[in-house]
């Protein structure tokens, strides 16, 4: 808990650097895409009638969108009909007036909170420890990117890039603050146990507890929470007030079309075919049930999503933040995961999603630098958002505003026209195999000449073969 406003992420040569200098963090990246995306092909193998729900759920997501206004003006309805508070919040900064206000209304200083990346989106925690609040993150990863000060290593497993030993470290610093007994040793029990005991301390505590939401159903003005840790029915039901806040695009029509997409998150990033928990809440506790907040308010986030609508880019309005794209990612794994992104929403989908919400002149190097275009992210991605072209489209708005580094569009140019004749394309590489040993370090070639040295700020590859595959075939007496 800082007590500073958030920071600006450290400027893309850092990042690159940080992640090139870290072969933990890519080990840890790594393993964990490659586990989740090895769960979700054999749940998918397994289970062959969930494509046809897929597919009526990307249709649900697309009829929502299209009437955007409409569901949202039914949820309001009738979220306030049952006693709950429903607010649009245009900016990030929205989010953290309203709850700053419901915060002092009601005296209260500690807050708990399940994951959700939308307050992450707005950086809401450093608003609310800027004013005093004590904030208590208590899914079991985010929690500990939480002690350790960082920011998530991926959407689904915030913490993978922490070992048992750092996590046991981290807790123990924690007992020391608490006064508590530090756990004993590092198995999955010993640290989970710690956890339990610390967080249902803060559970009973909190005066307010705040989530995101998965899913709004318009027809009844419920909001859906799918999680695996039972926190979020802590953090819902524990605490006299709870807040929840949600993306705008997060509204479908009915539980029929909820039916089919309430699946589409687990079964796509980790293989589950249902999360552990799923909590449906509709406003606040009534007389006659026993548990449940005094005050339920809904914040509805805006913060760009509906200058998309009707834009090229209006897909990615159907993201349910699986993950998915992020563990068939190459360069995900290669930059060790989310922290080279600067941005809570890191691989394919950051690539393209944070330059849409923040500006694309805030994050050129995302769709510049980090993606390999490979289209693994197209093919991976449940809710057919056309990841790859939308990359193409900020990257030609980029060159159209003049945002790619220098020389890089000259390079770009040169080689198009060398590459455009046979001739062309020989001579080059006859030249290049000839001069790469001036910029060959340790097996790799790390730059090139006058402008082609603009495309290896922060890349590198194999060097040239000593012979072409041309001058091979008739070194063998092959046909022309
Ligand atoms: S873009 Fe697609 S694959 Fe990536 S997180 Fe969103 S829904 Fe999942």
């Amino acid at each position: 808990m800082s007590g500073k406003l958030p920071e600006a992420p450290a400027p893309w040569p850092v990042r690159r650097s940080r992640a090139l200098l870290a072969p933990r963090l890519r080990e840890a990246a790594t393993r964990a895409a490659r586990r989740l995306q090895g769960q979700k092909e054999a749940a998918c193998a397994a289970y062959p009638q969930g494509e046809a729900m897929r597919r009526r759920a990307v249709e649900a997501k697309r009829r929502a969108l299209r009437r955007l206004d409409a569901l949202l003006a039914q949820l309001t309805e009738r979220v306030e009909a049952r006693g709950g508070h429903v607010v649009r919040a245009r900016w990030p900064e929205d989010v953290a007036r309203y709850v700053l206000e419901v915060a002092r209304r009601r005296g209260a200083r500690r807050i708990v909170k399940s994951k959700s990346m939308t307050t992450e989106e707005v950086e809401l925690n450093a608003h609310l420890e800027a004013a005093g609040l004590e904030v208590r993150e208590t899914d079991l990863g985010e929690y500990i990117v939480q002690l350790a000060g960082e920011r998530p290593a991926h959407i689904l497993v915030p913490a993978a890039h922490k070992s048992r030993a750092d996590v046991r470290r981290l807790f123990a610093r924690e007992a020391e603050r608490t006064g508590e007994t530090p756990p004993a040793g590092e198995s999955p029990e010993e640290l989970t146990a710690f956890a339990r005991r610390r967080l249902r301390q803060e559970f009973l505590e909190a005066e307010i507890g705040i989530t995101g939401g998965n899913f709004l159903v318009a027809e009844t003005g419920t909001l859906v929470l799918i999680t695996n840790e039972g926190n979020g029915r802590m953090v819902t039901s524990l605490p006299p007030v709870h807040i929840a806040v949600v993306g705008i695009e997060k509204v479908v029509a009915t539980w029929e079309e909820l039916a089919d997409l309430i699946q589409q998150p687990p079964l796509s990033g980790v293989g589950q075919r249902l999360t552990s928990y799923v909590s449906l809440l509709s406003g606040p506790r009534r007389p006659d049930e026993l548990d449940g907040p005094e005050e339920f308010h809904l914040i509805l986030l805006d913060n760009g999503r509906s200058e998309l609508l009707g834009t090229d880019f209006e897909d990615v309005l159907r993201c349910i933040r699986c993950g998915a794209c992020l563990n068939v990612c190459p360069v995900f794994r290669a930059v060790g995961g989310g922290h080279a992104y600067g941005s809570v929403y890191s691989g394919p989908v950051g690539v393209v999603l944070t330059p849409l919400l923040a500006g694309l002149e805030s994050a050129p190097e995302l769709p510049e630098s980090l993606c390999s275009m490979c289209h693994a992210c197209g093919e991976a991605c449940p809710m057919e958002i056309d990841l790859p072209g939308h990359i193409l489209r900020l990257r030609r708005q980029e060159a159209a505003r003049g945002l790619e580094p220098r020389g890089f569009a000259t390079a770009l140019a040169l080689w198009a026209r060398l590459w455009s004749t046979l001739a062309g394309f020989l001579l080059s590489a006859r030249l290049g195999r000839l001069g790469q040993g001036l910029w060959r370090r340790e097996g790799r070639l790390t730059g090139g000449p006058g402008p082609l040295s603009a495309w290896f700020v922060g890349r590198d590859m194999a060097p040239l073969a000593p012979e072409s595959f041309h001058e091979w075939w008739r070194r063998r007496g092959g046909a022309r």
